[in-house]
């Protein structure tokens, strides 16, 4: 199998050959169609996020073909059509059986193994870490039954690849976890892949106004094309002013679509009284920031964390396959490049370079 392995972070990744062992049970082996370029796994590869265990398969968005099946697997058979999702669910812990799967007590984030705490990708007979539990820059990966979500045959695989991640985490937001109404006010701070979705997750429900904050117009013109109604340039003027002028007494939702803590005290700034800032982005390790606590009381505003958009990914990931092919999610308009797998590295520096909505490594 081929991969793509981030040796050391802050180091180049570099395409190896390594060993697969087959499904153990409840496992699936999947033959990977294409697999997004996502900002998590640059900030793995960059170093911005600490303790990455390497060596280690990057990749935590991915769409493919079920190959072979291990023991115990029922739901799913060779030739199955499947998203790959990083937060593999048990089914049976308080966070499964309460209808909030996104948050398995069972998941080990952030240590590179598969649900049972082992890998089974090696080089030279020293294990490859698997990243978020699917390690999609692979050209097969082996991955957990739960992290393998079928969906109709009709769907283009390299299409239905974002759904598995950024399409997931920014529609995700705002339909699971925020539930925004329709004609509520929203802004979306970072319209990168995850803020484009959120966006576009506002559309669908038809939030108005739906304010688009970035520093990249390149972006902000990416963001009015896929439903937002306003765009601010962070660059030039005060958001949270903007967002004020614009709505009248602020929004009532705000989107932190990138892993920065001062965005998180403008986007809290932007609330209007009773209104929700849902964070996305996930801020490089320790980072904090001095929040004024005064307005979110008297104002009834809550800051709320949003992981994977809430997803209950058996029910979603089908869900918004279907919302593409009814023609209510844009995915094509997404992506900006595809590249093969030994490009890893230059989708990495122009995702870096604010120059992708989304990346696409296609096998
Ligand atoms: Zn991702
Ligand atoms: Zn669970």
């Amino acid at each position: 199998m081929k991969a793509s392995v981030l040796f050391e972070q802050g180091a180049p990744l570099r395409v190896e050959e390594l060993d697969l062992e087959g499904p153990r049970e409840g496992e699936v082996l999947v033959r990977m169609a294409a697999s997004g370029v996502c900002h998590s796994c640059l900030h793995a590869a960059d170093g911005s996020w600490k303790g990455v265990p390497v060596p280690i398969v990057l990749g935590d968005e991915g769409a493919g073909t079920v190959e072979s099946v291990g023991a115990g697997v029922r739901e799913l058979q060779a030739g199955d059509h499947v998203i790959l999702s990083w937060a593999p669910t048990c089914g049976r812990c308080h966070y499964c059986v309460i209808g909030r799967p996104n948050l398995c007590e069972k998941r080990l984030p952030g240590r590179g193994l598969l649900p049972d705490g082992t890998t089974r990708m090696a080089l030279g007979g020293k294990p490859v870490y698997h990243y978020g539990h699917v390690a999609t820059y692979a050209s097969r990966t082996v991955v957990h039954e739960s992290s393998a979500i079928r969906i109709d045959p009709a769907m283009p695989l390299d299409r239905a690849a974002l759904v598995g991640c950024s399409v997931m985490t920014g529609v995700g937001a705002v339909l699971n976890t925020a539930r925004v109404p329709a004609g509520a006010s929203m802004a979306v701070f970072g319209t990168g892949g995850v803020g484009l979705n959120v966006v576009q997750g506002g559309a669908m429900v038809a939030a108005h106004p739906i304010i688009a904050v970035d520093v990249k117009p390149a972006r902000l013109e990416h963001a009015l094309a896929l439903g937002a109604t306003h765009a601010v340039d962070a660059s030039k003027e005060d958001p949270a002013a903007a967002i004020r002028r614009i709505t009248g007494r602020g929004a009532d939702f705000t989107f932190v679509a990138v892993g920065n803590a001062p965005a998180v005290g403008q986007a809290a700034d932007a609330l209007a009284p009773g209104g929700t800032c849902v964070v996305i982005g996930v801020p490089p390790t320790g980072q904090t920031f001095p929040l004024d606590l005064r307005p979110l009381v008297t104002g009834e505003r809550a800051i709320v964390g949003s992981s994977y958009g809430s997803a209950r990914t058996r029910e979603d990931l089908p869900r918004l396959v279907t919302l593409y092919q009814a023609g209510k999610l844009k995915i094509d308009e997404l992506i900006t490049k595809r590249y093969g797998l030994e490009e890893a590295n230059e989708a990495f520096r122009a995702l870096a370079a604010g120059e992708l909505g989304r990346g696409l490594i296609v096998f």
